[in-house]
């Protein structure tokens, strides 16, 4: 952390500064500029609040040169973390697609949607039993007849699967059943959930919160791995803008600023990026050549009838067709989807 202090500043103002910065432990470097005086704390600042120092006396800026995510962040894990479930694998070459209804509906729902998808290619089967909907009349899911449903399709396609955790109550039901828990984009920052996610020993599928800053969703997953689970799957799934021509916008650029920052692997969810149908298959497209390590897809044998998402779900042949797609984008940049 650096400690530009103002012009005028005082001698007792910049010794009050310092003090202050050895009582957190912290060595001071003092640079007497001609003009300023510079301060460079040096040591482990993550639990010093910058605007401690912003408003104190003297002070002009105060700037952070360490990130406040270490287990998440590449400065001391250089390389990227690979995580697999089973013929999954998330990170490295691999780029890697999950799909599935958004909500578990019945048995033949999601057998007619896992036999076409893992047909395509898809590597790992979603499906929601909780949902998080807007409107308490909506559709709230299956629940843990869901679970069992999407846990029978997982064995009988023999593919992994993921769905989402909502609340820490449903913990270890959901535990029981997937492979992967999904934490939806409105618990980002649901903290004491992450922690209890931090428990575990099962991969986690983070999806970043629609207001949600990209160091806020690296600091989520610094929740879970704090707690020892370091299989965290980021997943940008669009974020809330001034647009509203689609459902969300998808921010493409955090999947390069993602990879720069963290060794974790990020998907992207162009479904709920978009919200529409015809927008998913060119999101899809653009997010594998920007980086993504991975997809996820809302798909629906029958999307007129879905009781959720049905309007940004893919038909099967849809999906298939995409999938020749994002293979030939993953083959141009020196990747692969087996
Ligand atoms: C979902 O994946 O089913 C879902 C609800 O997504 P999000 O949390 O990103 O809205
Ligand atoms: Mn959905």
């Amino acid at each position: 952390m650096v400690i530009v202090m103002r012009e005028n500043a005082t001698d007792e103002q910049i010794e009050k500064v310092s003090a202050r910065l050895y009582e957190f432990g912290l060595d001071v470097h003092k640079v007497v500029g001609v003009q300023r005086t510079i301060l460079g704390a040096i040591g482990d600042v993550s639990t010093v609040d910058r605007r401690e120092f912003e408003i104190m006396d003297g002070v002009f800026e105060v700037h952070r040169i360490s990130e406040p995510y270490k287990l998440a962040g590449r400065t001391f894990h250089a390389d990227d973390t690979i995580i697999k479930v089973g013929d999954a694998i998330f990170g490295g070459d691999q780029v890697t697609v999950i799909a599935g209804p958004c909500s578990v509906e019945s048995e033949e729902q999601l057998f007619a949607i896992a036999k076409a998808v893992k047909d395509a290619g898809a590597k790992v089967l979603r499906g929601g039993a909780y949902k998080p909907r807007t409107s308490p009349y909506a559709f709230q899911g299956l629940g843990e007849e869901g679970l069992k449903i999407m846990q029978t399709a997982g064995k009988e396609f023999n593919i992994p699967t993921v769905t989402e955790v909502m609340r820490e109550k449903h913990l270890d039901i959901v535990m029981e059943y997937a492979d992967i828990l999904q934490v939806g984009a409105r618990n980002m920052q649901n903290f004491p959930l992450l922690t209890e996610l931090g428990k575990i020993r099962k991969p986690v599928l983070l999806k970043r919160g629609m207001s949600a800053r990209i160091e806020e969703l690296l600091m989520a997953a610094e929740y879970i791995m704090a707690g020892g689970n370091y299989q965290v799957i980021l997943c940008e799934r669009g974020i809330r803008t001034f647009e509203v021509y689609t459902r969300n916008t998808l921010d493409i650029s955090a999947i390069p600023v993602v990879k720069k920052l963290s060794h974790l692997p990020i998907i992207a969810d162009p479904s709920h990026g978009t919200g529409l149908r015809d927008k998913v298959a060119p999101m899809a497209r653009a997010a594998v050549a920007a980086g993504a390590d991975g997809l996820a897809i809302e798909v629906h044998h029958d999307p007129d009838h879905a009781l959720s998402d049905g309007p940004q779900s893919l038909y099967p042949q849809q999906f298939a067709r995409l999938m020749e797609e994002v293979r030939m984008i993953a083959w141009a940049i020196g990747r692969k989807i087996d």
